[in-house]
């Protein structure tokens, strides 16, 4: 999980995630894992940069409440500090979220496969079940 913090391929933690700034690559240049599977919309991305605003938003009001500051401070301060604090999780965010679906796919599977062998359906048995 942590080779998706730092955009690094999940399976072998060598290969580069992002083929640009926010695009994730078509697979892993180290390791050929197709990255395919892994299409994080911007919705989880988007709640997790509110959760990331939100402890700002509060920063920024707390500033205003002590230091009473003129409303052109915040153009030099808040503003920026809002942004960056908004676009630089976001890589880290869409990393791990890539990462995250790479270890909860890799579980279904062994479950599937474990659920599988606990009802006697081994892939090669040809069993007569109803799916
Ligand atoms: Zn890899």
């Amino acid at each position: 999980m942590k080779s998706g913090w730092k955009g690094l391929c999940p399976r072998c933690g060598q290969g580069k995630m992002f083929s640009s700034w926010l695009k994730v690559a078509k697979k892993c240049d180290a390791c050929d894992l197709d990255y395919r599977f892994a299409a994080p919309d911007d919705g989880p991305a988007f709640f997790s940069l509110c959760i990331v605003a939100f402890p700002l938003t509060f920063v920024v009001v707390w500033l205003q409440v002590v230091f009473e500051p003129a409303w052109w401070v915040h153009l030099f301060t808040s503003v920026p500090f809002m942004l960056a604090g908004c676009l630089l999780p976001l890589r880290p965010i869409k990393g791990w979220l890539v990462a995250s679906q790479y270890v909860n796919r890799a579980q279904e599977a062994g479950t599937s496969k474990l659920w599988d062998q606990l009802h006697g359906r081994a892939p090669d048995a040809g069993g007569n079940f109803d799916d």
